[in-house]
């Protein structure tokens, strides 16, 4: 393991930290103007299909995302942090914070 920013990521992780590298630069991520609910909604366009990443700023609950990936094996590998809520977090210094829930 391979100490990153003060933190030892495992494989796993890392495997997700590069896909979301990825999403940053082949995908656009777009913040709506509007929130929904209190929820910051992004669009996450130019893959396959395009998906919502809905963040609350105040860490009420965890970011959500409409991927199939988020429902499925994001959620038993990275307690449903998918790629595209990965790299909204990080693109995002703000919300950046809410990404230590995938590394407890
Ligand atoms: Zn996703």
């Amino acid at each position: 393991m391979e100490p990153t920013g003060g933190i030892s990521l495992k494989a796993r992780d890392d495997r997700f930290l590069r896909a979301a590298a990825t999403v940053l630069k082949e995908y656009t991520i777009v913040r709506r103007q509007a929130p929904e609910d209190g929820w910051i909604v992004f669009d996450i366009q130019g893959g396959a299909k395009d998906y919502v990443v809905k963040v609350h700023p105040e860490w009420r609950g965890q970011p959500q995302c409409s991927c199939p990936d988020a429902a499925q094996r994001a959620r038993s590998d990275t307690r449903g942090y998918c790629k595209h809520i990965i790299a909204t977090l990080l693109k995002h210094e703000e919300f950046r914070g809410q990404l230590l829930e995938v590394f407890l």
